[in-house]
């Protein structure tokens, strides 16, 4: 079964407080599709909506042409992996990845079959007779992969499936998930997430959350260059948003005239100027910026620039930088008028 996802306007409420607002979402036949957003802004209602554990409300949920909205979950054929692994600890390994399929009835030699080719996607064919507890956590998750992926479901649903593990293994997972992904290029992946990097590193398109809502969906590169709002700019990759007036052929920060695309905004309009850090120059340039530098950070690769600019910060992440300026110090900073995107001013902006 293949086919995507879609949520058809799709509510969801608590109590009578909705935390999923008319969703309209479409997951294209093998496509991987983040749900970005903090913490309690409605990404783990959608998913257990496509799921069947939690009933919307209002409008449908499809996979591929299929309303499901009604289907209970076993008969929806979803493979999904949560955050807490949630195997069976009386069970080996391989009894636990048979465990959708015996409950499907599957005869017992396409089980075994299914069972050692999910193993084997996994990493984890040598470790079949073992119970979970003689596994790391990482082992774990690969084998909550593994029992969701046995049944071959055209719907791969991940919520959080990384954050019980440390930094390095989740590293080295999401590797693994991008090439399982590539190995079954014809799943649709819905990964709920609350951490960017995830986002940007395994995702074909994010669609951003807040608030029960749907902000923004785009692909990982379209959001990060061009972001239509606030929220979105500052939740995919660090932004610099800086309050601006529109003026003839660009924008003016704290007196300063600067020069960015200023597409059809109105002459005398309050907009936000996006420039991302690391387009940040230090020295002159075109639109120079002067300012204090307020605090040196070194990160390694870069060192982090806080500058105050006019009453505004302004960070820079410079590259191959020799001798980097001290807390105090008077500098100049520049940005290309390319690497400008100038986004409608937040409400309640002053
Ligand atoms: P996210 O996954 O983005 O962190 P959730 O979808 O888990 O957000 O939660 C959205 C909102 O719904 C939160 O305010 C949460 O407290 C509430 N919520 C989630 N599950 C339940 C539940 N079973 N009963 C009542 N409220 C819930």
């Amino acid at each position: 079964m293949s086919g995507g996802i879609r949520f058809d306007s799709v509510s969801v409420a608590y109590d009578g407080q909705v935390v999923l607002d008319s969703l309209d979402l479409t997951v294209r036949p093998g496509e991987v599709m983040a749900l970005l957003g903090p913490s309690g802004s409605g990404k783990t209602t959608a998913l257990r909506a496509v799921a069947g554990f939690v009933r919307p409300v209002g409008g449908r949920v499809f996979l591929g042409d299929r309303d499901v909205t009604d289907l209970p979950p076993h008969r929806r054929g979803i493979g999904m992996v949560v955050q807490q692994y949630a195997l069976f600890p009386h069970l080996r390994v391989e009894d636990n990845v048979a465990f959708g399929l015996k409950a499907r009835r599957t005869a017992k030699a396409e089980i075994r079959t299914r069972v050692a080719e999910a193993l084997e996607l996994t990493g984890m064919s040598a470790y079949a007779r073992r119970y979970p507890r003689e596994l790391s956590g990482g082992q774990q998750q690969r084998v909550a992969i593994a029992r969701a992926l046995a049944i071959r479901p055209g719907v791969l649903l991940l919520d959080e499936p990384l954050s019980a593990l440390d930094a390095q293994l989740r590293s080295g997972m999401l590797t693994e998930l991008a090439r399982l992904h590539r190995e079954l290029p014809d799943v649709s992946i819905l990964h709920v997430t609350h951490d960017q990097v995830e986002a940007l590193t395994l995702a074909d398109r994010i669609a951003v959350m807040d608030k029960a809502r749907l902000v923004a969906c785009g692909t990982p590169r379209e959001l990060y260059r061009a972001p239509a709002d606030e929220f979105t700019a500052s939740f995919v990759g660090n932004a610099n948003l800086l309050p601006v007036t529109v003026a003839d052929g660009g924008v003016v920060l704290a007196g300063t005239g600067l020069e960015v695309d200023t597409r059809d905004a109105a002459k005398g309009a309050r907009a936000t100027l996006c420039v991302r850090p690391h387009l940040v120059g230090l020295g002159d340039g075109p639109n120079p910026l002067t300012g204090t530098v307020t605090e040196v950070q070194w990160r390694g690769a870069t060192h982090r620039l806080y500058v105050d600019v006019a009453g505004h910060r302004v960070i820079a992440d410079l590259r191959e930088l020799r001798t980097p300026p001290a807390h105090g110090d008077p500098v100049t900073l520049h940005f290309a008028p390319a690497d400008a995107v100038l986004l409608a001013a937040g409400v309640g902006d002053d």
